[in-house]
């Protein structure tokens, strides 16, 4: 139908017709949801009209209602309620008010339902109070009530009982609602407390004062901060990491309500994590930054220098015999040596300045902001000077030195990796050089450096091919007949030329080559002496040298005898030659390799006497058989009075401790003779001999044979004189 014709229609009713106000009231009444009624004032409620809405509320029609004499609301109303709503409607009856009251009824088929009930005392038509109103069903509105009652408690329950800290803020940083965790989180006793006291969360809870603003930024920018995680003041001032998930809050009309979020405590987690960064960059035992730490260090270093035009100095610090003290008393000592190196370097070094560890005893140090050489210096004498304090390890006083390699930018390299090298490459000619001292890089090391490397290849081959050699040194007594030899390892490179022991041995030593080449040497040695003893009546004592490193091993002792044993060489016949150093680590260790070597039989002597660090003690603790003075104690004894003095002293201390005397490094008559009146009972030196190939050493043999049998023949013709 066109929109024109319906208005005019409409318009035509309204005009037509009469209202019959009756009738529309009827029609309101019966039609609305509930019952409304009139009913007397007395005890049982009896009803006189209700509307058509009663039986959808009760079941009972209006007929049953108002005519049936029997039934009554009271009856209705469920039995537990009924004294309550009398209560409620006799005292408005009383008052002359309206009233309005809630409770159950019973619908005809016993059904329990909620309703409310709204209504007034009137006067009726003869005057008498009746009560007017209406009953409507709100079973189901109760129902909902109820449900979100148990709902919002069910939430309500949550928010007080969770583990994390919940909370809903205004954007000015202020509090509304708090629950208990987060109070105690933030060191509140309740959430009352905390909305109270804590009203300004800029400036109050973020240890970064930034930290409120980026989380600001991130909710403008995507209504929402997940996994925030930030540090944090406790009320007490205390510091703790928090991690935050919070959106924005708006109602319907989309006006901006609050944030409303979680926090929840992640000291432990945080802590966990930091602990793991630092061991990524950090030693474990001295707490120093390690290589992946110092390699950015030095990358940092190294630019800032090239900006500022300052040197960059790498120094590269490794302890003098450390090992003997790890290995000899014990890792526990050598770790508590490194963290007091450790302790004592960082003591040494400026705020701008690195040290770090690279693993066993060795560090570096990246020196910055230095603008003349001579303040390195001074802090290179600095550190020296530190790690050599006395310091006591189990119970005894140690003093350890440092070998110290510097390399600096510009000039010797500018990557890490490059002054690293060079600083290493320092570092063994400051170990060369005598320990205990630093050395600057310089090309010349760098050669020498190749050339160390070169060395070691190189020895490694020539083990595979049996490529050392040895030579036999006589040792003659004061009647110069020759009593034993010293074996000394030579060899002879087909390119490099000879090469002597002095450059190979300490390669052996760092390389964990010593001990294959100590045994090679063993076995050319004992097979010769084997072959000069056989059938001789006073034996030739065949000398060898043991590297105090061998003494850290394990099976020095058992590869010793398996020698003997394939050679067939009597123990009787061998000395073997020690130095102090095996003493430095563990002394009981030393001296029950020692003991064991003394089991076998051999003979145990101490080599290069005179010239070592310590204490004469081990002199008189040791089993020692033989002690050798050394040729810096011989040099010059027949002109110079001190070193005559000391040669003396030395021999006599050794005479009178009962041990035999070996003077080595013998290079002319007047010392031999100075010697020898000490009371040395042998003598070893070029003025004997210097050390010979193994058949001088036979020819010399076959020389004495033929003189004594000479001496033999001449004397069995004077007897037949
Ligand atoms: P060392 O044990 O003190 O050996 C004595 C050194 O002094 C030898 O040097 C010998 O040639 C040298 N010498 C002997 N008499 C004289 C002399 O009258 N004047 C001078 N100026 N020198 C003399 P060499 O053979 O060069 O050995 C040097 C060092 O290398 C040895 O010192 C020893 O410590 C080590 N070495 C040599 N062979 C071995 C070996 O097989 N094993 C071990 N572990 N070390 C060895
Ligand atoms: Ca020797
Ligand atoms: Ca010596």
């Amino acid at each position: 139908m066109p929109p024109f014709r319906n208005r005019f229609r409409r318009n035509s009713l309204l005009s037509s017709e009469v209202l019959d106000r009756s009738r529309v009231l009827d029609t309101l009444v019966n039609n609305l949801d509930g019952m409304v009624y009139r009913c007397l004032n007395d005890e049982r409620w009896k009803m006189i009209f209700v509307s058509e809405g009663c039986l959808r509320l009760c079941g009972y029609s209006a007929e049953e209602m108002v005519n049936d004499p029997a039934f009554s609301w009271n009856a209705v109303t469920h039995p537990e309620d009924r004294q309550r709503v009398h209560q409620v409607i006799g005292m408005a009856v009383a008052a002359r008010q309206r009233f309005s009251v809630e409770y159950r009824i019973r619908t005809k088929n016993r059904e329990i339902r909620w309703v409310t009930e709204r209504g007034m005392p009137v006067p009726n038509e003869q005057g008498e109070w009746v009560i007017e109103g209406h009953i409507a069903d709100i079973t189901e509105q109760r129902a909902m009530i109820e449900s979100l009652a148990q709902a919002e408690q069910r939430f309500r329950h949550i928010f007080e009982n969770a583990s994390e800290g919940i909370f809903q803020s205004t954007r000015s940083g202020r509090y509304l609602a708090a629950n208990q965790s987060l109070a105690r989180m933030y060191g509140y006793t309740s959430p009352d407390e905390l909305i109270a006291d804590l009203s300004d969360l800029d400036r109050r809870l973020y240890v970064d004062p930034n930290r409120r603003n980026e989380f600001l930024r991130q909710m403008k920018a995507s209504g929402q901060v997940v996994n925030f995680e930030s540090e944090v003041y406790r009320r007490d001032g205390s510091r703790f990491w928090i991690s935050e998930n919070a959106h924005e809050v708006w109602d319907a009309q989309g006006h901006f309500v609050c944030y409303e979020g979680t926090v929840q405590d992640i000291s432990e987690r945080k802590h966990y994590q930091q602990q793991l960064e630092r061991q990524a960059s950090h030693d474990l035992l001295t707490g120093l930054p390690n290589r992946t730490l110092l390699n950015d260090r030095l990358a940092q270093g190294l630019a800032k220098a090239a900006r500022s035009g300052y040197y960059l100095g790498v120094v590269f610090i490794d302890l003098d015999n450390f090992k003997f003290i790890n290995d000899g008393l014990g890792h526990s000592a050598g770790d508590e040596l490194i963290k007091v190196v450790a302790d004592r370097l960082r003591g040494c070094i400026g705020p701008a300045d690195t040290v770090a560890r690279l693993g066993g005893d060795e560090f570096v140090l990246v020196l910055n902001d230095h603008y003349r050489l001579i303040t390195v210096i001074n802090l290179l004498e600095k550190v020296l000077k530190a790690i050599g304090q006395p310091l006591i390890l189990e119970g005894r006083e140690f003093q350890v030195g440092a070998s110290l390699g510097v390399s600096m930018f510009p000039g010797d390299g500018d990557d890490p990796a490059n002054l690293l090298k060079c600083a290493d490459i320092a570092m063994y000619e400051a170990k060369k050089r005598g320990r205990n001292n630093f050395q600057f890089f310089t090309q010349e090391l760098n050669r020498l450096a190749d050339d160390r490397l070169n060395l070691e290849a190189a020895m490694r081959v020539a083990l595979e091919h049996d490529g050392f050699d040895v030579h036999f040194q006589p040792k003659m007594d004061g009647r110069r007949r020759m009593v034993g030899v010293e074996a000394l390892a030579r060899w002879h490179h087909p390119l490099l030329g000879a090469v002597g022991p002095d450059r190979f041995v300490p390669i052996a030593e760092e390389t964990g080559l010593i001990m294959p080449l100590t045994m090679a040497i063993l076995r050319r040695a004992f097979t010769a002496a084997r072959r000069w003893n056989e059938g001789r009546a006073e034996p030739i004592q065949v000398a060898v040298n043991l590297s105090p490193v061998l003494f850290v091993g394990q099976d020095l002792v058992r590869r010793f005898t398996d020698v003997l044993e394939e050679t067939g060489l009597s123990p009787a016949c061998v000395e073997v030659e020690i130095t102090e150093t095996v003493f430095l680590g563990d002394k009981e260790r030393a001296v029950s390799i020692l003991e064991a070597f003394r089991a076998l039989g051999v003979s145990l002597a101490m080599d290069d006497f005179g010239t070592g660090y310590s204490s004469l003690s081990y002199l008189r603790h040791f089993p020692l058989d033989v002690i050798k003075i050394d040729r810096s104690l011989v040099t010059g004894v027949e002109n110079e009075e001190e070193v005559a003095m000391i040669a003396g002293a030395a021999i006599s201390l050794g005479k009178r401790l009962r041990k035999r005397v070996v003077a080595e490094g013998v290079e002319n008559q007047a010392q031999f003779e100075f010697l020898r009146e000490q009371g040395c009972d042998e003598f070893q030196g070029y003025l004997l001999s210097r050390p010979v190939p193994e058949a001088e050493i036979d020819a010399l043999l076959a020389l004495e044979s033929t003189e004594l049998t000479n001496l033999v023949r001449n004397q069995r013709r004077l007897a037949l004189f």
